[in-house]
């Protein structure tokens, strides 16, 4: 396997102290790569630097063997795709519109599509599942159904890497589930390499490939998810009450919260 992403001695500060600090890690191409850890460990900021959006002010980052600063903004752009947090939608555009945004790296001049740009697109809201939706307005759409589309672009992009932050925070259980399947088929089916942050653990112990846990802006382990999602480890960086055990539905961990309510009850005494 070879290295998508290769990160040495990263550090990152938005002008009040250190946010990423010394980070050193890879990620291989194809992986299904998760980065979790508590709220304001430096997840975003992880991601937003991968991506190139902001810049580190030490360290080295490759993507795909080539330092980012040779990268032009619009190879960037056929390299990776960014998925951003879900946010409130007002600008009037609709579906395909947005969809089709995900060619502007591809286009000429005049920015003008072409058929075969309009035909990725409609292949990726097939993907996705959001055809049906293609001449909606995207203020119209419920939260699952933006997710899809926001994807849909992404996807549209053709790149070889795509990077979420938090796809699946406010989603019902039916379309956190359907977020990660269509992750899982983007890796199997085309060979994308995933890269997401994610909130939830359990999720990320299902789908993950590999996981990183951050916590104050440094690494506190890599690996697979029984390797990563020890209890010590877990209670140390969200800093409660956990039972981790192994999943009914296969060789990965479970975690579960223990409400302060029941911490005195022997079996959760880890
Ligand atoms: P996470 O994604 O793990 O919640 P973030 O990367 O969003 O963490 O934030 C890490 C730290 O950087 C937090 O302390 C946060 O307050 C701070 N931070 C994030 N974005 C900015 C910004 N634009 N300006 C200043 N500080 C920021």
């Amino acid at each position: 396997m070879s290295t998508a992403i290769d990160i040495k001695n990263l550090s990152y500060s938005y002008g009040n102290g250190p946010v990423l600090k010394d980070i050193s890690f890879s990620i291989q191409k194809g992986d299904f790569f998760i980065i979790i850890g508590p709220n304001g460990s430096g997840k975003t900021t992880l991601l937003k630097t991968i991506s190139g959006i902001i810049k580190p002010q030490r360290g080295q980052l490759e993507i795909l063997g080539q330092s980012i600063r040779s990268y032009t903004r619009k190879v960037l752009a056929k390299t990776i795709a960014f998925v951003p947090q879900m946010v409130q939608v007002d600008f009037p555009f609709t579906v395909s519109e947005l969809v089709l945004m995900g060619r502007s790296p591809y286009l000429g001049l005049l920015g003008l599509e072409r058929e075969k740009d309009i035909k990725i697109a409609e292949h990726a809201m097939a993907f996705t599942g959001v055809e049906h939706l293609a001449r909606r307005r995207l203020d119209q759409l419920s939260g699952g159904e933006r997710q899809r589309v926001f994807i849909a672009r992404a996807i549209c992009q053709d790149s070889e890497i795509i990077l979420l932050d938090e796809p699946t925070a406010s989603l019902d259980l039916a379309h956190q589930v359907r977020v990660m399947d269509l992750m899982e088929r983007l890796k199997k089916e085309k060979s994308v390499t995933v890269i997401m942050v994610s909130h939830d653990v359990n999720l990320a112990a299902m789908y993950g490939d590999r996981l990183l846990l951050i916590n104050k802006g440094k690494i506190v382990s890599m690996g697979r998810p029984d390797e990563v999602l020890t209890f010590q480890a877990l209670e140390e960086a969200y800093g409660c009450m956990l039972l981790v055990d192994e999943s009914p539905i296969g060789k990965f961990p479970r975690i579960t919260l223990v409400p302060q309510k029941f911490s005195n009850s022997s079996p959760f005494k880890n």
